[in-house]
């Protein structure tokens, strides 16, 4: 186990054309998060309401 800090973040995604919702463990990358996500099921590529949970 490590005590590592906070960059760690578990990401809230909910597509605004079909309303699907993912949640994904990220990683905080140089500012930016990184968790992998491509895209909905739906195709949708950019429209999403994004939430953080910073752990
Ligand atoms: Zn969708």
């Amino acid at each position: 186990m490590t005590t590592a800090a906070s960059n760690r973040v578990k990401v809230r995604i909910r597509c605004r054309r079909c309303g699907e919702k993912f949640i994904l463990r990220g990683r905080r990358d140089k500012g930016r998060i990184d968790t992998g996500f491509r895209q909905c099921l739906c195709d949708n590529t950019e429209d999403f309401e994004i939430d953080e949970h910073w752990e």
